[in-house]
């Protein structure tokens, strides 16, 4: 027996923490964002089929029995070229006989770069479900994340995949657009987000990892930039039953509910944490994370 041989800095959804994982791909395959710092240290890698095959030979048969679902790793794991992620899939399939779901997280040049066909074919090997960061619906925004991507383009590929029945969980990050472009990022990023109605929609906060001069010309946010962020961004918001979260380590302020029911009782929860931090001076302090960005 032997288990997978994992390379480190591995990373998965809150929501995947029971998923058995396999690293197909090593590191990021575009790694270029100016924020994140996930993979700076590791050099891209697609993992052979046999190195990957003998990951799964080696776990123990009646450990595969109880396997409902795996997690494909890393950044963007689904720009495995299409015949080899195919290959992965139905080995997947052949080995764990209880297999219910395979989820990835998906960037935007493997989401438009596979057809729709191979969409099809991903999705009818049981991966329903992807994980894409968005970041923010404002194109300006994105720039300056450096994400590579036109949030409208991507968000039409995203729409075709959920006619083929592909569920989504989207990131937002709050504060992408600091101070400058606040209002922009939160009622665009709520116009894609309405647009898409995705299944599950998580807001986390901008946590610098690489790009330390991030804000130079958008201004950092402080405190209240952030809370009134957030409730911009909730109050557009038009979509119904996307299951909402902002409860991530690098929240301020723990969120969680489903958009619209909850809209209100959200945003009544992000007045109450401003008038309680209002006259104390934490309005108009910066999170300890961003002192060294000011
Ligand atoms: S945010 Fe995603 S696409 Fe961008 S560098 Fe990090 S892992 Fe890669």
């Amino acid at each position: 027996m032997h288990i997978p041989e994992y390379s480190y800095p591995l990373y998965r959804p809150p929501s995947e923490a029971k998923s058995l994982i396999f690293q197909i791909t090593e590191g990021c395959s575009y790694n270029k964002c100016t924020f994140c710092g996930m993979y700076v240290d590791k050099k891209f890698r697609i993992k052979p089929f046999e190195e990957f095959k003998y990951e799964v030979d080696g776990i123990p048969e009646y450990t595969k029995k109880h396997i409902k679902r795996i997690f494909l790793a890393d950044g963007d794991a689904v720009i495995y070229p299409s015949e080899g992620l195919l290959k992965i899939l139905d080995y997947l399939q052949e080995k764990f006989p209880n297999l219910e779901s395979i989820r990835s997280y998906a960037g935007p040049q493997a989401l438009l770069e596979k057809s729709f066909y191979d969409w099809r074919a991903i999705f009818s090997r049981k991966l329903d479900m992807l994980y894409f960061g968005l970041e923010s619906g404002n194109n300006e925004v994105l720039k300056i994340m450096n994400k590579g991507m036109d949030a409208d383009e991507v968000k039409e590929k995203i729409r075709g995949l959920q006619k083929i029945g592909f569920d989504f969980s989207v990131m937002v990050i709050l504060g992408a657009g600091g101070v400058k472009y606040t209002s922009n990022h939160a009622v665009d990023s709520a116009r894609w987000i309405s647009e898409v109605n995705p299944k599950y929609l998580s807001l986390l906060t901008l946590f610098l990892r690489r790009g330390k001069n991030y804000f130079q010309y958008i201004d950092t946010p402080r405190f209240r930039h952030l809370i009134d962020e957030a409730a911009e961004f909730i109050e557009n918001i038009r979509g119904e039953g996307i299951i909402f979260r902002s409860n991530h380590v690098s929240n301020l302020f723990s969120l969680k509910g489903t958009l619209d029911r909850d809209k209100d009782r959200l945003l009544e929860y992000l007045s109450n944490v401003r008038s309680h931090c209002a006259g104390k001076g934490i309005l108009e302090s910066y999170p300890d994370f961003y002192q060294e960005n000011i």
